[in-house]
């Protein structure tokens, strides 16, 4: 049983597929929390891919993912490992 005291936000792991990325700055443009920023480097196309200003923000709405017209980005959940957030044994 999970009790509202366990809960907890969740957490994504961004994925940027550079080399399939075309620079139009959607996903950073319309990203909630301010996540991704277009980067100064070029990729294989001669755009400019985005970088992750910031993990942690990351709150797995997946639409970057979503809006991305190239396919160049996703997220997957971060598990609770991943977050250095094991459950503690109760007494
Ligand atoms: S999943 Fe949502 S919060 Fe995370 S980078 Fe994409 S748009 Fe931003
Ligand atoms: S939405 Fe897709 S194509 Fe546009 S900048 Fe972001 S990753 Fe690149």
């Amino acid at each position: 049983m999970v009790y509202f005291g366990e809960l907890r936000p969740h957490k994504g792991k961004i994925h940027i597929i550079k080399d399939r990325c075309k620079g139009c700055g959607f996903c950073v443009e319309y990203c909630p929390k301010d996540v991704l920023e277009l980067s100064k480097e070029y990729n294989a196309k001669g755009y400019h891919p985005p970088f992750i200003k910031d993990e942690d923000n990351c709150c797995y709405c997946q639409l970057c993912e979503t809006i991305c017209p190239e396919f160049a980005i996703y997220v997957t959940l971060k598990n609770e490992e991943d977050q250095g957030e094991k459950e503690q044994s109760r007494p």
